[in-house]
């Protein structure tokens, strides 16, 4: 086996440089990294809200959270408000962080329904520190409530994509990361193994390496065009394979949230920045072409725009392998789940994480490889299946696509989940999965998916009690936010320092 010194990642968007970033980071004083990228076939140019362990990513690269925010243009996020999704017309958030007070073994929602039973109108968001200062457009970083041991907010960002892959790019190649701007014109295999030896690249050099991150996106030039590694669709169980992206003007309502509206044949994003907003429709070919979907979207902008819409198009699913031979796919070489819950760039975190853990110093063991994609399998089919829930559970008739949702067969892993819930009213987090109970929760209840039952560790305090609980945690959230200055101040005061 052949020791792994230099480290070649294909491709500079935003999983190019998230990985070259870190790898160098933690592996940078025994490891080589060259990136190669070429400026004239350019990134996806969209990929802009994120989930909250991105603020970790940062963290562990060393940034400075004001200076990305405002190297970015970047705004807070609490959650994804989904606008129509149950009929039109309904509205819930799937809001980070936790809800009102947790009890040992028992998740508050179970206070929560009970109270439907014993007559509270209360809804579970009036439980949500994040929904609350969501919905009055209010931030700044808090750790817990104060003087509580509740949790504080939970957020990420949404940022301009762009922007974002040039601020990892300066600092890996400050920090030692060889960059190369040309176009891979051609692979070379070697002809025993099928491993790659080197790409030829249009400036007529040849870089080889040792092991080799495919970064190349939708077009993932290693893992499938040279090694034929084969792919896994998921289309069935997701039939949207499209999208039309337009940038913007801003609105005066800085939202601190991503709003994502249900439409006829798939759903409209909106994400916020602070200098413009981020839109697209994502719809399915076979019930809205590409013209509709342009026009559709032009009709439903919340302000002028500032580009042309740009169609792209994808397939829903996962690479076989996302390692296979001597080359990781990361990013949308690997597979691609639409940005329902904007888990891709999350995904790109992982894999590289996944990767420094397992990283073949000694060599590629056959063993290692195993691992490391079962772990990818096992991590991309339980963020597949919440995605797939938002869908299943629409109670929308009127459209064929929203029918064909109802109507779909789903996997087994998430029947389970479903039929759990509904029985049970438990949620099990399976395989340390990315979306925490109190995710599938908000999805399930907020789509009308509502429990038989609930646990019985509730039933422990009387009628009166469990008043007095839902008034006090909501006096404290209201309190709480009430102090927070606005998402708009929040981030002037950045702008300043
Ligand atoms: P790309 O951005 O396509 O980068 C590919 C790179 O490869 C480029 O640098 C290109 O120059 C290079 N390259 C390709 N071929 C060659 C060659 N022959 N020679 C040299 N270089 C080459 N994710 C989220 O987390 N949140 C979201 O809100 C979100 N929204 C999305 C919306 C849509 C419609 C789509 C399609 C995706 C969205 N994503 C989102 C996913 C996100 O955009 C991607 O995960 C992220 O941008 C990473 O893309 P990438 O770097 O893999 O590919």
């Amino acid at each position: 086996m052949k020791s792994i010194k230099h480290v070649v990642i294909a491709g500079g968007g935003t999983a190019g440089w998230i990985t070259a970033a870190l790898l160098n980071k933690v592996l940078g004083k025994v490891i080589n990294i060259t990136l190669i990228e070429s400026s004239s076939i350019g990134s996806v140019g969209v990929g802009e809200a994120t989930i909250p362990p991105i603020v970790q990513l940062n963290n562990a690269l060393g940034i400075n959270e004001q200076d990305f925010i405002n190297a970015t243009n970047a705004s807070i996020k609490l959650g994804i408000e989904f606008e129509n999704w149950k009929t039109p017309k309904h509205n819930y958030m799937h809001a980070f962080g936790s809800f009102g007070k947790d009890f040992p073994f028992c998740d508050f929602y179970n206070f929560w329904l009970k109270g439907q039973v014993t007559g509270c109108e209360d809804e579970l968001w009036d439980f949500s520190l994040n929904y609350q200062a969501a919905k009055q457009h209010r931030f700044a970083p808090l750790n817990t409530i104060p003087n509580t041991q509740l949790p504080g907010l939970s957020y990420a960002y949404h940022f301009d994509a762009t922007l974002y892959a040039e601020y990892l790019k300066k600092l890996a190649i400050s920090r030692g990361v060889k960059h190369i701007d040309a176009k891979i014109d051609h692979v070379e295999q070697c002809l025993t193994t099928g491993n790659i030896k080197s790409l030829a690249l249009d400036n007529d050099s040849q870089i080889s390496g040792d092991l080799f991150i495919d970064c190349t996106g939708l077009r993932a030039l290693l893992i499938e065009q040279t090694l034929n590694t084969g792919f896994i669709d998921w289309s069935h169980y997701l039939p949207c394979d499209s999208a039309v992206a337009v940038q913007t003007h801003s609105t005066n309502d800085l939202k601190p949230y991503t709003r994502s509206i249900a439409h006829s044949a798939g759903w409209q994003w909106q994400i916020p920045l602070q200098n413009r907003i981020g839109n697209g429709l994502v719809y399915c070919c076979r019930y809205l072409s590409d013209d509709d979907a342009k026009q559709l979207l032009l009709q439903k902008l919340p302000a002028e725009p500032i580009t042309e819409p740009r169609v792209i198009k994808f397939k829903t699913g996962r690479r076989l392998k996302q390692w296979h031979k001597n080359v990781v796919a990361v990013g949308l070489s690997s597979g691609f789940l639409e940005p329902l819950e904007s888990t891709s760039i999350h995904l790109i975190q992982t894999a590289v994480t996944r990767l420094i853990k397992l990283f073949p110093h000694n060599g590629i063991s056959d063993a290692l490889v195993t691992e490391f994609n079962k772990q990818s399998v096992i991590e991309i089919e339980h963020i597949r299946d919440f995605i797939i829930l938002h869908y299943k559970l629409t109670e929308r008739e009127d459209s064929p696509f929203w029918r064909q949702c109802r109507q779909m067969d789903i996997p087994d892993s998430l029947s389970q989940k479903m039929n759990l819930f509904k029985q049970t009213g438990k949620v099990v987090r399976e395989d340390d999965e990315l979306f925490a109970e109190v995710a599938w929760q908000q999805v399930m209840i907020g789509q009308g998916l509502i429990p038989d039952d609930y646990n019985s560790i509730v039933d422990s305090l009387s009628d009166e009690q469990l008043s007095d609980l839902f008034s006090t945690l909501k006096t404290l959230i209201n309190s709480t936010v009430a102090q927070l200055p606005t998402h708009q101040d929040f981030l002037a005061s950045i702008k300043k320092v």
